[in-house]
């Protein structure tokens, strides 16, 4: 009998490498798309063989993973969901429930923006800033160690800004204040705004 084993490959990109500039150059979507973000894949597809994970989803590892699984497996979901949170032609400002649901639990958008840089300034080390959702869509900012992700503590993930040093060396080498500010303006809050709805 075959088994239906898993082969991750590496996520689509939706744009080209050098559609952030300037905020996010084309050398450092090399690296981080071509060579880290591989690296993740190619490690994750080693590390399951031969484990009860091998015939698993993404979602699954990262749900039911601990260890250099769950750090690979999660590194992957956290970075094919944040390339998919940027944009080429983001919507910068959220509409609709999301706006609502800001303003309700922030008080204002510029509110929740500063929550965001603080979370993601505040991380020590390497690690994510979250924008997440409860099971009562309740608007939840969150910084995560590593691989950290929100998932496992039962939160809908909304966004994510990645504050590993591999994510704005090439381009601001310790500004990492800098880097975020420029991230922000590539979040595309219409991704946000059906992440939130759904
Ligand atoms: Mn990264």
């Amino acid at each position: 009998m075959t088994l239906a084993v898993t082969i991750f490959t590496l996520p689509k990109l939706l744009y080209s490498l050098d559609a952030l500039e300037p905020q996010i150059s084309r050398e450092t979507m090399d690296y981080h798309y071509n060579k880290h973000l591989q690296t993740y894949v190619n490690n994750l597809n080693n590390l399951i063989k031969d484990t009860e994970f091998e015939e698993s989803s993404l979602d699954q590892i990262v749900l039911r993973s601990t260890g250099p699984i769950f750090n690979n497996a999660a590194q992957i979901w956290n970075h094919e969901f944040f390339f998919n949170t940027l944009s080429p032609t983001p919507k910068s400002v959220p509409e609709g429930a999301l706006a609502k649901a800001i303003d309700r639990d922030f008080g204002s958008f510029q509110n929740l923006k500063d929550a965001i840089t603080k979370a993601a300034l505040g991380q020590f080390g390497s690690g994510w800033a979250w924008l997440s959702k409860d099971k009562d869509g309740k608007l939840v900012v969150s910084a995560e160690s590593n691989a950290g992700n929100p998932l496992v503590k039962g939160l809908t993930p909304l966004l994510n800004l990645d504050v590993w040093e591999h994510a704005y060396y090439i381009d601001y080498r310790n500004r990492r204040a800098d880097y975020v500010a420029g991230a922000l303006d590539r979040i595309d809050w219409k991704t946000v705004e059906e992440r939130y709805s759904k």
